[in-house]
């Protein structure tokens, strides 16, 4: 899955993503990235989110969609990705460390942040300041 977050500079924010799902899907599988509010949801009021990973268990729980509520509630980004992937986490038990499952968001202030459910998640920050730089995301596992 590509996902992409962007705020103008008037503060509106726009998301995107795309992906060519599963290796070996079964036929007719739908992922989450398709479907707005699991792999990808925005709100201009509060922030965006997108999702990638293990696209059932991000449906599950409505993950972009939970992310940017979280933010609502007053989470910072990290900390609403954070909170997700535990939810997945949770519902998973000892499955989770057969997947991975990560979230990137952005909120209305600017401040981004991203979680994964294993090490090895990073994401490309693009500002004014900075052409292109490498974020690594926390892991829970
Ligand atoms: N989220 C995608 C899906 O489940 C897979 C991916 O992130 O590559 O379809």
């Amino acid at each position: 899955t590509i996902a992409m977050l962007a705020q103008d500079a008037q503060g509106n924010l726009s998301g995107s993503c795309t992906t060519s799902g599963m290796g070996f899907k079964m036929r007719g599988r739908l992922g989450d990235s398709p479907l707005i509010g699991s792999g990808l949801f925005v709100d201009n009021a509060v922030g965006a989110a997108a999702a990638t990973g293990q696209g059932e268990d991000v449906i599950r729980i409505a993950g972009s969609h939970t992310v940017v509520e979280l933010m609502r509630q007053g989470l910072s980004p990290t900390a609403a990705c954070k909170a997700a992937v535990e939810r997945i986490a949770r519902i998973k038990g000892d499955k989770a460390r057969e997947i991975q499952v990560c979230f990137i968001a952005i909120n209305n202030q600017g401040q981004h942040g991203a979680f994964a459910l294993q090490k090895g998640f990073s994401y490309a920050l693009c500002t004014s300041e900075n052409q292109q730089q490498l974020v690594q995301s926390g892991y829970l596992l």
